[in-house]
């Protein structure tokens, strides 16, 4: 899971870029990374670290030209190197060239024992490096060609831009899984984004989001073309809605914090319970905890509170300093919970560490009964697509009944919304990717799961 952005004839243009990944941070905090072209040079910064600790004015004064783009990574365990940090930067044939990529290629293992088979050579464990090999060894004489024929050798979910010395190159594959959007900024050229919380913050207006299977070619001076690469076949990720995306997003036409507040009443309707008050777990799970305490007509409280000031950086992805983690990042408020009933709502459960170290907490605080309630499904599968899911061994939904981990986690209730309640939220008009929830992997077949890491 990752952020890119990518601006286009905008004098300035890494500065935008910066603004843009500081607003996407949440989609990844691992490292963060700049490429500006000037029409005769690209000039590369990316470091481990946040936006804000990476950039610096002497890193802009590198960064010249009219065209940016940029990359956050989200952390992934064992691949914590500078290496794997983006845009992936390259000189080749025709000059020089730079990659920023979204998601998960499925068929990864492949394409790479393939070119490693003819002489390639790896720097990172990054699919994107793939993608950059596969645009250098294409026999086309123009990059709009070589990158057409890099797009047939890839499977599996991704959002691309890919930037010359010139021109900016932007693709989202035919399924859609990843957001990406299209707007204007006020000096009249072009931004593209994973979310569009970037433009909000940029002042830049909303144009549409990218179509599955669509490449949009910028040259200077000229509008962005079009061109239909595949046709289409969406399925969006349901999990941007459940919790990646930041709630003042709207991807695809789908406003996020409504379709949380929308999760919460129908999980009231699917799984009501009989109590004083509903918490959510901050901050992910506070819109469905809204949605969820109207639609049972219960009072609604922050009644945990969040440190914004733990980062993900300092904690190593160990199990037992992961249930450390919940006490440093949540504290209760204890007047609020004392001797009542309550309703805990997170929008997810995965390993289960957090709703267990949340029941425990809220016991300590006094409360009388917990009733734990998810705004999504059981998440029984990982996902290929780019969710940092753990594998299927980590998954506890994976293995045991909502009524065996409740008694583990020592709730009185458990409850989660029924995968027809998360489509109803999310309107029908519309089909899904719902992998972590059905295991229906439409995208690449049978291939490897990427595995995976270090979840809050
Ligand atoms: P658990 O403690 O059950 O392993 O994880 C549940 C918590 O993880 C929820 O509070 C949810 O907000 C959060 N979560 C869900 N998906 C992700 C993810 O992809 N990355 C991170 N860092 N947290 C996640
Ligand atoms: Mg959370």
């Amino acid at each position: 899971m990752c952020a890119i952005v990518g601006v286009y004839d905008s004098p300035n243009a890494s500065k935008k870029a910066y603004y843009a990944l500081f607003a996407m941070q949440h989609r990844g905090q691992e490292s963060t990374g700049i490429s500006s072209a000037d029409g005769k040079k690209i000039t590369l910064v990316k470091k481990r670290g946040l936006v804000t600790e990476v950039f610096d004015e002497d890193a802009f004064d590198k960064l010249q030209g009219t065209s940016a783009i940029g990359h956050n990574r989200y952390s992934t365990a064992g691949n914590e190197s500078i290496l794997d940090a983006q845009p992936v930067f390259a000189r080749y044939k025709l000059g020089e060239i730079s990659v920023a990529h979204n998601g998960n290629l499925v068929n990864k293992q492949e394409v790479r024992e393939a070119l490693i088979d003819r002489g390639a050579i790896f720097q990172s464990g990054m699919d994107t490096e793939n993608i950059v090999h596969l645009i250098a060894k294409s026999q086309e004489d123009k990059l709009v060609d070589r990158i057409k024929d890099m797009l047939q050798k890839l499977e599996g979910a991704y959002c691309l831009v890919i930037q010359s010395r010139s021109k900016m190159f932007v693709i989202r594959d035919r399924y859609g899984i990843r957001p990406l959007s299209l707007a204007k900024l006020e000096d009249g050229g072009y931004i593209v984004a994973s979310e569009t919380c970037a433009f909000d913050l940029l002042g830049a207006t909303f144009i549409r989001d990218i179509r599955p299977g669509e490449m949009l070619i910028f040259e200077h001076g000229k509008e962005p073309k079009s061109e239909q690469i595949f046709e289409s076949d969406y399925h969006p990720c349901a999990f941007e809605y459940i919790y990646f995306a930041r709630p003042d997003s709207i991807i695809d036409g789908t406003n996020v914090y409504e379709s949380r507040l929308k999760m919460g009443k129908c999980l009231a309707k699917e799984q009501p319970a009989n109590v004083d008050l509903v918490i959510p777990v901050p901050d992910s799970g506070v819109a469905a905890a809204r949605g969820f305490a109207e639609g049972l007509g219960v009072p609604f409280e922050m009644a945990i509170v969040r440190n914004h000031y733990i980062g993900r950086t300092f904690i190593e992805p160990t199990q037992a300093i992961r249930n450390l983690k919940v006490k440093l990042k949540l504290s209760p408020i204890s007047s609020l919970i004392k001797g009542k009933s309550i309703a805990i709502v997170d929008d997810s459960l995965v390993r289960g560490t957090t709703s267990k170290q949340i029941v425990k907490m809220l016991k300590e605080a006094g409360a009388k009964e917990i009733h734990m309630r998810i705004a999504a499904p059981e998440i029984k599968y990982p996902c290929r697509y780019g969710i940092d899911t753990p594998t299927q061994e980590e998954l506890i939904s994976a293995k045991y009944t909502p009524r065996e981990i409740s008694d583990s986690i020592e709730a009185d209730s458990l409850g989660f919304l029924s995968i027809e309640g998360l489509k109803k939220s999310l309107g029908e008009h519309r089909s899904y990717s719902l992998v972590s929830f059905d295991g229906n992997y439409f995208a690449g077949g049978n291939a490897k799961s990427p595995g995976c890491s270090d979840l809050e």
